[in-house]
């Protein structure tokens, strides 16, 4: 089972992906949790390349094959072996952040991401996928708690222009994508209180192994 969680900075996956392990673990469930990008040892090369800030510049083409890179080994060495291993892996992003992110948002072809996914993935394409949704003034005020002030006041200037506009695309993507896919998708509302939030997950996914 391959169930993948999704949203815009500071919607709260990584905290609730554990959270949700530890309720599917408790069931005694066999589960795997990683991530995208860097849920391997090359991987995470790959990201600390994507997300240092040295790196604003990168082609958008590059910053892709970047992400496709670091999936693709990710896919075929820790995904796909504990699928067919009938673990239960729950992944922090997958191809739908591609969408959201580099073709939503910074504009990229979206039929082209498709068909490049369709290539490099066998379309293998997730059982469930948790949408956790909220507004990215809320969402980004809230991923910023975790960096220092320095770094804050440089990025307050940047806020309102750039970084909330882009997440809204972002956002606007993930939901029509969950538009499209309604039988994959379930829209988690993310700007409540987290332990509320884990509470709707397990909800769903106490009905999803239940039925
Ligand atoms: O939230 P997470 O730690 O997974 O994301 C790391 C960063 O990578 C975020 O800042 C996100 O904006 C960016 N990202 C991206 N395109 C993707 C996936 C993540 O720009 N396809
Ligand atoms: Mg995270």
């Amino acid at each position: 089972m391959f169930i993948t969680f999704e949203g815009i900075e500071g919607s709260g996956k990584t905290t609730q992906i554990q959270s949700a392990a530890a309720y599917l673990s408790g069931r005694n469930l066999p589960v795997v949790v990683t991530r995208e990008p860097g849920g391997t040892a090359i991987g995470l090369k790959i990201r600390a390349l994507l997300l240092d800030p040295e790196h604003h510049d990168l082609d958008p083409r590059a910053e892709l094959l970047l992400y496709m890179a670091d999936r693709a080994h990710h896919l075929s060495t820790v995904v796909r072996p504990a699928v067919a291993d009938r673990k239960i892996v729950l992944c922090d992003r997958y191809f739908d952040a591609t969408l959201a992110y580099q073709g939503y948002a910074r504009g990229l072809d979206i039929d082209f991401l498709k068909t490049l996914h369709s290539l490099v993935l066998d379309d293998f394409t997730p059982d469930l996928t948790l949408l956790l949704d909220l507004p990215p003034q809320i969402g980004l005020r809230r991923a910023w708690r975790q960096i220092s002030a320095g770094e804050r006041e440089a990025a307050e200037t940047r806020f309102e222009k750039e970084l909330v506009p882009f997440h809204e695309r972002v956002r606007a993507g993930y939901l029509d994508m969950a538009l499209q896919s309604p039988k994959r998708f379930r829209i988690v509302n993310a700007e409540q209180d987290p332990d509320i939030v884990g509470r709707d997950i397990r909800g769903i996914l106490s009905h999803f192994f239940d039925t």
